[in-house]
């Protein structure tokens, strides 16, 4: 046996011989494609390994609001489908996590339902961006794809088995982990039956019937149906172990989530009302009305829409996405987390370049964004429109402060022509300062508003001059505010593993007052100092002076205040002749 197997070749030169094989018999139109997840593609070893450095660490522990308030530091508006999507994805793992405590007894319950999602909502409004959020959240795999590549068969386009399976490569081929994971379907309204549409119709009828079982629970097989490498490696995993193991992934827990802009909806939801003469009749011009009226959305809406009732009875929970409107668009580019201006500033800072935004420049952008109707997607391309001949200019210029103002990207090529000039040079240089200040007080504000919450997360006392530090630390690197503050506390609690270090070395109690330990972190940002060397500085300015003061008077506690640490030797003297002085009071 063991003979025969060293004559069988690997799965890679299978792969070969089998692609020459059918290349020489159908020609170059046939192509041999590797099915995605190879079964035991990995050793024990290696999968051991992996589980030490999982991409993934699931937060099953989280509560609605918190969630909803993770959310609010990214995402603009959207209150309502916030709450809707983080308290269903959130009782979602829950559930999840309180039916494994005691799996006996829960088992028995036959017919749960899934709390599978409908998002209703324009294109670019945050449905991606909210779901990806959540699913970083609570560190499980996310995956999307889109309806309208579904195929009744699965055999002529896409099907769902296929994003079950891509969901397990997202896992990196954890398969457990993949059975908690969220698939994400976009463009769900395609597959809607329209009454008219003969052909069409069945095959989209079809597609939905399809989707049934994975929404609801199936198992998939990690194989690929018809592929002719996953057939051999099934057979050459049997010739090896004698025994043919299934890997499939069941789709119990995976969390479905749909979307489409349903854009008809809102007629025949309107329609039912009147009919039923519940009011809201009148007028469904605003949007404002059209949102207030698609939230009324009822499952007999989405049959008489063109969708069987078994497939609208598997998506319970409903979410509907507001339009944004102009101001929208610029409140995010206003917000510091937000992905699409701090994604412009990696872009040029990887040429050595920094760029910041003036407030009236994202004004701009966010009025030329609107106007592409495709909602915060417009940013994107506003943003791109307005650099890119920067982008392909500056990086070959000797410039490092880029400050995108009005007045600077209005007239893209007479800007850069005058960039030869010593005053523009110069003018550029004054612009970007303002803009940076400009930048900074934004953030301030941000942070202002977000104090309690950031300031409970971190467990951080946010106090007027430590935010005007983690403000001045955000607008020097890219990172969001979160990681901002983050970073900040750490330099806190090694500030005051400092007090500690100083006590076990010397026998001498220090505190750090506030306004001491914003100073160092000050200077720990802008990388003047380290810990290390902090510590050093604080044992040559304090340790003789201190000792002596402990071996003299007793006092053995010291507050060290931002001018202690400034004039260290003043600070010593002060104390010495407050303690003469209170020796001679009480003489
Ligand atoms: P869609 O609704 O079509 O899924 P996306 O979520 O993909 O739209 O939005 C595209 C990008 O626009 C996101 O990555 C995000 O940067 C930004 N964006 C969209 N909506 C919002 C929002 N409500 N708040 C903040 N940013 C948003």
């Amino acid at each position: 046996m063991k003979k025969y197997n060293e004559k069988i070749p690997g799965p890679e030169e299978l792969e070969k011989e089998i692609g020459n094989f059918l290349t020489k018999k159908f020609g170059q139109g046939i192509k041999v494609v590797t099915p995605a997840v190879l079964p035991h593609a990995m050793s024990d070893e290696q999968e051991e390994a992996k589980a030490g450095h999982r991409k993934f660490s699931i937060n099953f522990d989280l509560k609605p609001e918190q969630l909803i308030a993770y959310l609010d530091q990214y995402i603009i508006k959207q209150d309502s489908a916030k709450s809707i999507l983080a308290t269903k994805i959130c009782t979602h793992f829950n559930r999840i996590k309180r039916i494994e405590r005691s799996r006996a007894e829960l088992n028995d319950i036959v017919g749960l339902i899934k709390n599978n999602i409908l998002m209703i909502g324009p294109t670019g409004v945050g449905k991606t961006y909210m779901i990806k959020l959540i699913a970083r959240k609570i560190g499980v795999p996310f995956i999307k794809g889109d309806a309208t590549k579904f195929s009744e068969t699965g055999y002529v386009g896409g099907d769902v088995e296929d994003l079950v399976r891509d969901l397990v490569r997202e896992a990196d081929g954890d398969i457990e982990l993949a059975q908690y994971g969220i698939i994400y379907i976009d463009e769900i309204d395609k597959i809607a039956s329209s009454h008219n549409v003969v052909g069409a119709d069945v095959s989209r009828t079809g597609v939905q019937r399809a989707l049934l079982k994975p929404l609801e629970e199936t198992e998939v097989d990690l194989k690929v149906p018809h592929d002719p490498i996953a057939m051999i490696q099934e057979i050459e995993q049997y010739r090896k172990t004698g025994k043919s193991e299934k890997r499939a992934v069941n789709t119990k827990n995976i969390l479905f989530i749909v979307s489409g802009a349903f854009s008809e909806l809102v007629q025949l939801i309107r329609k039912r009302i009147i009919d039923k003469g519940i009011g809201f009749g009148a007028r469904i011009s605003t949007e404002e009305a059209q949102n207030h009226i698609l939230q009324q959305v009822k499952s007999e809406d989405l049959i008489q829409y063109g969708f069987e009732s078994e497939f609208v009875g598997r998506l319970p929970v409903r979410a509907v996405f507001d339009k944004l409107t102009e101001d929208d668009l610029y409140s995010i580019l206003r917000n510091p987390n937000n992905p699409i201006l701090l994604g412009k500033k990696l872009d040029f800072d990887a040429y050595g370049i920094r760029i910041k935004f003036e407030d009236a420049a994202l004004r701009t952008l966010a009025r030329q964004a609107y106007m592409e109707n495709t909602g915060a997607r417009g940013l994107v391309s506003a943003v791109e429109k307005a650099l890119l001949y920067f982008e392909k200019t500056l990086p070959s210029i000797d410039i490092q402060h880029f400050p995108v103002t009005n007045a600077i990207i209005d007239d893209t090529n007479k800007t850069l022509r005058s960039l030869n000039e010593p005053d523009t040079r110069h003018r550029w240089e004054l612009e970007f300062d303002r803009v940076c200040r400009e930048e900074k007080k934004i953030v301030r504000q941000y942070i202002e508003c977000n104090k309690s919450r950031l300031g409970d997360k971190h467990n951080l006392a946010l106090n007027e001059s430590r935010i005007d530090t983690i403000s001045d630390f955000y607008c020097k690197k890219i990172l969001d505010i979160d990681y901002a503050v983050t970073t900040i506390k750490s330099y806190y609690d090694h500030i005051k593993q400092i007090e500690l270090q100083f006590f076990k070395n010397h026998d001498i109690n220090i505190v750090f007052e506030e306004d001491a330990i914003d100073f160092i972190i000050e200077q720990l940002i802008n990388d003047k100092v380290t810990v290390d060397s902090i510590y050093n500085r604080l044992t040559g300015d304090f340790q003789y002076g201190l000792k002596l003061i402990v071996e003299k008077t007793g006092k053995n506690r010291f507050f060290i205040s931002r001018e202690a640490l400034k004039s260290p030797e003043a600070y010593i003297n002060n104390i010495i002749r407050d303690e003469m002085r209170k020796d001679r009071e009480k003489q």
